[in-house]
């Protein structure tokens, strides 16, 4: 098979990993515009310093041994297969990058073999890249679930970032639709990642020259919507996994009806977007915002709220705390007002050091209003046309959305929650 094909093959298989932002965007190229996010092969990340950066996303292999059934490369699965080898996935890489199509590699694989046997593919490429074409451009892989220590220790070396995709958000589910994966073959490598970073950070501590081990940290990808595991269960293991491993990235995609197997949603079910959209929004406030998961969501109501932001949710169910006075509030307690997100809480804290702030000063700080007029006072003005408590306030704040995008989801047969951390 020549090479074009499998790319071809290779880059629309690695399509469904969410865990790079931008993927699975459906927009084809028209006439008269330039680019598109249809082409499967290139993906987009974010660099440290925020600049975007294209990278090439494909499969070592899609001819895997496991048969996931929420994954369309699954060994049961009707798909012309092929693989990569280390030298043509190298070439490959350098002679895009020469041409300035894409700036990195976005490498993921099915499982050939073995979970060694294909990390060990991986990591020649990798090292090709790196040593043989000197490449210096940014590199993100997939770790194998179950693959040697010593081989994850080797990636992290090559690449920027490595994640480990945990896929589903527990055991039960693991178990029904990914048996030939256990938790322990991915909370392993998590683990070796969490190690070898701590131990790179005190070798460089005392040799500045030692090489970096996987510089961007690690991520995770979690399938939302194949399984009954609600937001609450996600949303928790999503904090464990933050705390235990210190992941800089849970993603969250929603899962894309691929097989027909009778524990998954029924085939042309919709996706559910807006869930995934609110998990994220979920998980910021986490990662930015002091929330806990219980109190995004709880165990009454274990769902995240398909028509308002969570942050809404919570200041709606918590009107005792509001209005906040902008003047005197702690940091803290102002990331908690909708409407006002960390720049603007830092805009506030400086500015109120300056003079005091009325409600015009607000809109210019950077807060949307729009939401923010119902929770603060400022200089003791309320700008909002009802007060906090007012039963009328959630349609105020509620987004237009199609709530029918939840349907995959049923509330009632939500599973038992698991303990954190499966
Ligand atoms: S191991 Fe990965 S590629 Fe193979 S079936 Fe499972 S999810 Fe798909």
């Amino acid at each position: 098979m020549d090479l074009m094909k499998k790319l071809t093959i290779l880059g629309a298989a690695a399509k469904f990993d969410a865990s790079c932002a931008s993927s699975g965007g459906g927009r084809a190229g028209r006439p008269g515009q330039l680019g598109n996010a249809h082409m499967a092969g290139i993906c987009h990340t974010w660099a440290g310093d925020g600049r975007c950066v294209s990278l090439l996303k494909v499969l070592m292999t899609n001819a895997c041994v496991y048969d996931c059934a929420y994954c369309q490369n699954r060994r049961s699965a009707q798909a012309e297969r092929t693989a990569f080898t280390p030298e043509e996935l190298a070439y490959l890489t350098v002679s895009f990058y020469r041409r300035n199509y894409i700036e990195g590699l976005f490498l993921s694989s099915g499982v050939l073999g073995t979970p060694d046997q294909t990390m060990e593919l991986m990591c020649k490429a990798l090292a090709l890249l790196r040593q043989e074409y000197r490449f210096g451009g940014y590199i993100h892989v997939k770790v194998i679930p179950g693959a040697d220590s010593r081989l994850v220790d080797a990636v992290g070396l090559l690449a920027d970032r490595v994640s480990v995709n945990i896929e589903l958000p527990s055991r039960e589910s693991l178990s029904l639709l990914a048996p030939q994966k256990t938790p322990e073959s991915i909370f392993t490598p998590m683990h070796t990642i969490k190690r070898a970073q701590t131990m790179n950070l005190e070798d460089r501590r005392h040799y500045k020259s030692a090489p970096l081990f996987a510089p961007a940290g690690q991520a995770t990808q979690m399938i939302v919507g194949a399984t009954k595991d609600t937001d609450l269960t996600i949303l928790r293991l999503s904090k464990a996994l933050y705390q235990k491993y210190r992941l800089k990235r849970v993603y969250f995609s929603a899962y894309i009806p691929v097989g027909d197997n009778p524990a998954l949603p029924a085939p042309g079910s919709r996706v559910p977007l807006l869930r995934e959209h609110r998990l994220y929004q979920a998980d910021w406030l986490m990662r930015f915002y002091g929330f806990q998961p219980d109190e995004i969501v709880s165990e009454e109501r274990p769902l995240l709220d398909p028509e308002l932001d969570p942050k809404s949710v919570w200041a709606l169910a918590h009107p005792e705390c509001f209005p906040v006075e902008v003047n005197d509030a702690p940091y803290e307690t102002l990331l908690r007002v909708p409407g006002l997100g960390v720049t603007s809480a830092r805009r506030i804290l400086a500015a109120r050091r300056q003079a005091l702030l009325a409600l015009p000063d607000l809109k210019r700080l950077g807060v949307v209003m729009k939401r923010a007029q119902y929770f603060l006072t400022a200089s003791g003005h309320f700008g909002g046309r009802m007060q906090p408590g007012n039963p009328y306030l959630r349609a105020a704040l509620a987004e237009r959305r199609d709530g029918a995008q939840l349907s995959l989801f049923d509330p009632a047969g939500a599973q038992a929650l698991p303990e954190s951390l499966y």
